[in-house]
């Protein structure tokens, strides 16, 4: 073990996926941005795919060039591209790229051309979460350049998609509204002579809760890492990170000694304190200070005082802690990540993001 780690069980992640599967009639596209949300895009991808799912979301190109030099052939859509990237790189390389707009439209076309193959393309419409997206106005003008680009075999509609504001409150009615525009959108599309094979608008909240907004492909995230969107329901998901460090220093301490930068914890008795080598260079927010509790030895405990850059305290009181014992901050049988999020004002999105995109070494299980 290193100092501190990461583990990630891909069997979770399997499993999470083949639970997603097994509720809804459509494809499963795991999304595997942001570093598979701090998991590891690639192995998790590769895990993803064994449990079910046919398709991987990412939002930049790099991550889904990474994916194909990765070795993986299943289809890939990235969603977030600026002007002036090297679009010919993903058509060559069979990406899907999203376009909201007749900028980014011309501009994959243009790749198309460069490459002379047939891009394969996603409209994105703004149902009503009011970011990425055409708006409704610019749609019917967006579908058209898209239709006489295909007419023309620079592309192929594979994809017409949009994405949820509040799927994480399942009877939320702006639900129902977005599926009402997005079933508009698609009928203008269709109008238009655009009828693509995939219709897709479930995140994960959705895809768990809301069968009547499958369609033809479901996008969960958060779920295939075993975390719920929806507050207080865990849906039966196997949390996939865990976050463990090993004691450094243990030594026993007097009564009123401040503990950390600040002083904002002091000692009330005689105590033994663990010195454990974490901190926010790691991911570990700052806002834990205080709170972020940590299991060692079968018991939980605070954070004592500050989060450093490196390292954090923990006030053991008389438990017979050692230099090389275990602390786990989350995952396995530790505190699970939502009483991370809890203490930090946050969502379980961002605590494993945080912490799998910094130095902790990564292994998996
Ligand atoms: N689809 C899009 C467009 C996203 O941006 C995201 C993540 O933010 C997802 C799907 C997956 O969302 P979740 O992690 O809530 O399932």
């Amino acid at each position: 073990m290193h100092n501190a780690e990461i583990r990630v069980d891909l069997d979770a992640i399997r499993a999470n996926v083949a639970r997603l599967k097994a509720g809804t009639t459509a494809e499963v596209m795991a999304v595997v941005k942001a570093d598979g949300y701090g998991h590891g895009m690639v192995p998790c991808a590769r895990a993803a795919l064994d449990g079910g799912a046919t398709w991987l979301g990412v939002t930049t190109l790099d991550e889904a060039l990474a994916l194909r030099a990765a070795g993986i052939t299943a289809p890939v859509l990235a969603w977030l591209l600026t002007p002036g990237l090297p679009l010919a790189d993903a058509v060559a390389a069979d990406v899907d790229l999203s376009a909201a707009d007749q900028v980014r439209l011309a501009e994959i076309v243009a790749a198309a051309r460069e490459t002379g193959r047939c891009a394969r393309v996603h409209l994105k419409i703004d149902t009503g979460l009011g970011r990425g997206g055409a708006a409704r106005a610019d749609w019917p003008g967006l579908v058209e350049a898209a239709a006489k680009a295909a007419a023309d075999g620079d592309l192929d509609v594979v994809g017409v998609w949009s994405h949820l504001a509040n799927s994480d409150v399942p009877d939320h009615p702006s639900i129902d509204a977005q599926v009402a525009a997005f079933t508009d959108a698609l009928d203008v599309a269709a109008r238009l002579g655009v009828t693509p094979r995939y219709r897709h608008l479930a995140n994960s909240g959705a895809t768990l809760t809301r069968p009547d907004t499958h369609f033809d492909l479901v996008r969960p995230g958060i779920a295939v890492y075993g975390l719920s969107p929806v507050e207080g329901q865990r849906f039966g998901l196997r949390p996939a990170m865990s976050v463990r460090a090993r004691v450094m220093l243990v030594k026993r301490l007097p009564a009123g000694q401040g503990i950390s930068y600040g002083h904002h914890y002091v000692t009330t008795s005689e105590t033994t304190v663990a010195v454990v080598p974490v901190g926010y260079a790691d991911g570990v927010p700052r806002a834990a200070s205080g709170q972020g509790p940590v299991a060692v030895g079968g018991q939980t405990f605070r954070i004592a005082g500050r989060v450093c850059m490196d390292q954090i305290v923990l006030d053991v009181g008389d438990l017979p802690v050692r230099a090389g014992d275990e602390a786990v901050l989350f995952g396995g049988d530790g505190p699970h990540v939502d009483e991370w999020a809890a203490v930090c004002g946050t969502i379980n999105y961002e605590i494993v993001a945080r912490m799998g995109s910094n130095r902790m070494a990564r292994v998996y299980d």
